[in-house]
Order: C-alpha cells, then sequence, then structure tokens
C-alpha cells in the first residue's frame, strides 16, 4: 500500500509556536533556510523514488519561485498552506477566504498548475470553524488536510471520523492526519514532532498499523526547518516550545531515510482522489 508523504512548506520563523516572539513584519529581515532545505528533499525523494504533496506557504512561494516550479518539475504535487501562516480561528471567514485564495492564485500563476489541496497552519480546522471547509470549495480546493482527529493542547478535534470524510456538504474532502487508536483513544501517527520524540521504530509500527489493521493509507508530515539542524535559534521562547521544534533535529534526514525505505510513498491527489489515479 502506498501512503502520503506530505511537507509543509515554510521556514523556521513561520512555526505557530514562535508567533508571539517573532512578528510578522520581522520575516523579510531573517536569514531564509527554505530554499536550500527544499532543494534537499527534493534530492531525498528522488533518491528513493518517492512522490510527495508540498503544502506551500503562498508567502514563501511569492519570494522563491524557484523551488515551486522545482516541486512540479520532480513530478510532485503543489498544494497550499495558506499564504500567511495564520490559524483558522485567527480570522474571520472573509479573511480566511481571502488568505487561501491568494495562496492558490500565487501558486498557479508561478507554477501553471491547479492547485487541489489545502493544509492549514497547525491543523487548525476542527470542530468550530467547519465553516472552512465550505470556504475552501468556494475558492477552487478540492481537498483538505487540516484535521488531526486527536487531543493536543494546541489543535487537535478528537471526535473527528480518521480517514477521508466530507464534515460539511458543499465543502471539501477532509483527508486527517494520521492516527493510531489503542485503548479507546487516538493516538498521533502522523510525524512532526512526535517522529522525532518516539523511537523509530514506534513510528514504523504505527503507520504499518494503520495500512494492516485499518486498511488504509497514512498522511506523514514534516517540515523542511525539521532537516536543518544548523538554523539559528530562537532567543526567549518558552521551555516547551523550544523542545518540541529542536528536539532530535539531528536525527531527522536520517530517520526520514528509513521512512523512504521502508514504505512506499505517492502524492495526496493520487491516493485519495480517484479521478487522478
Ligand atoms: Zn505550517
Amino acid at each position: 500500500m502506498k501512503n502520503a508523504m506530505t511537507i509543509d512548506v515554510e521556514d523556521y520563523f513561520h512555526v505557530s509556536a514562535f508567533a508571539h516572539h517573532i512578528p510578522r513584519e520581522h520575516w523579510d529581515h531573517l536569514p531564509c533556510r527554505v530554499e536550500r532545505n527544499v532543494e534537499r528533499i527534493l534530492e531525498l525523494l528522488a533518491r528513493y523514488g518517492a512522490r510527495a504533496t508540498f503544502f506551500t506557504l503562498g508567502w514563501v512561494a511569492e519570494r522563491y519561485p524557484r523551488i515551486v516550479r522545482a516541486i512540479v518539475e520532480n513530478g510532485h504535487e503543489l498544494a497550499s498552506h495558506g499564504y500567511g501562516h495564520r490559524r483558522v480561528a485567527e480570522q474571520p471567514p472573509a479573511e480566511f477566504r481571502a488568505d487561501v485564495t491568494r495562496a492558490k492564485a500565487i501558486l498557479e500563476d508561478i507554477a501553471g498548475v491547479a492547485v487541489k489541496g489545502y493544509r492549514a497552519p497547525s491543523f487548525s480546522i476542527n470542530g468550530d470553524n467547519l465553516w472552512a471547509l465550505e470556504a475552501l470549495a468556494e475558492a477552487g480546493y478540492r481537498y483538505s488536510s487540516s484535521i488531526y482527529p486527536v487531543r493536543h493542547d494546541h489543535y487537535g478535534m478528537p471526535e473527528a471520523p480518521r480517514f477521508a470524510h466530507r464534515p460539511r456538504q458543499g465543502g471539501v474532502l477532509e483527508l486527517p492526519a494520521t492516527t493510531v487508536q489503542l485503548f479507546g483513544r487516538n493516538l498521533p501517527a502522523a510525524g512532526g514532532g512526535y517522529f522525532r520524540l518516539l523511537p523509530y521504530a514506534v513510528s514504523r509500527w504505527m503507520l504499518a498499523r494503520v495500512n494492516r489493521h485499518d486498511g488504509q493509507p497514512g498522511i506523514f508530515y514534516f517540515h523542511p526547518w525539521e532537516i536543518d539542524p544548523q538554523q539559528p535559534r530562537q532567543k526567549g521562547v518558552g521551555a516547551k516550545a523550544r523542545f518540541r521544534h529542536y528536539l532530535n533535529l539531528s536525527r531527522m534526514e536520517g530517520r526520514l531515510i528509513r521512512l523512504l525505505e521502508d514504505f512506499q510513498w505517492d502524492r495526496m491527489d493520487r491516493i485519495f482522489l480517484n479521478e487522478t489515479r
């Protein structure tokens, strides 16, 4: 079974946990690492014959159109992470609509391909803002991968279905981040900080369990800054945010390689949108 590999294309200073420490006005003056890191990811995927979906920030695409074109030229799916990396709850519906419309237009103009998928910053779609799925359909998107059916301090919708579903009629298809159900609880199994925290064997077991026990493809995600242990260190952030961001960065690339060796990977649209099979 093929699983979906996804990359949220943003830089180290875009992460929500740093939002209170790095004002948006500073973004343009910080040293960017995303271009080189995406190039490294493209090399890595090519080496293992894997295809992936790149949920790319409009902010990044505007400044680095070359990587947007490289993503498409390498046979990957170009998708949207919105423009300015605001959580859905931080934006009134009209602003959300403008953000996702702007990001889609920028990406499509640069790459010349249709953008079908969207991932909300920090998996910030939940039971309080399912209207966003209708707004995405209105903006021309076909699917979202923005709900994480887990309990977490910053995101999550533990009661959401764990696999593809359409929470709102007239809204896009939702493809939730992968979880494993154990002892009546959903455990996060989609990557991110947990992938760096847990031993690799645990992550491998969880993904294999979703494939075998649930008979479903998994959706794995990571960020370009996670394979970049040399990134500038952010001062003044709390201990928890620091731990989550910097933990085991130096081990990430090696673990990704094992993941690429142990499983087969493809784009979200090929795995989940029937008509592109
Ligand atoms: Zn993000």
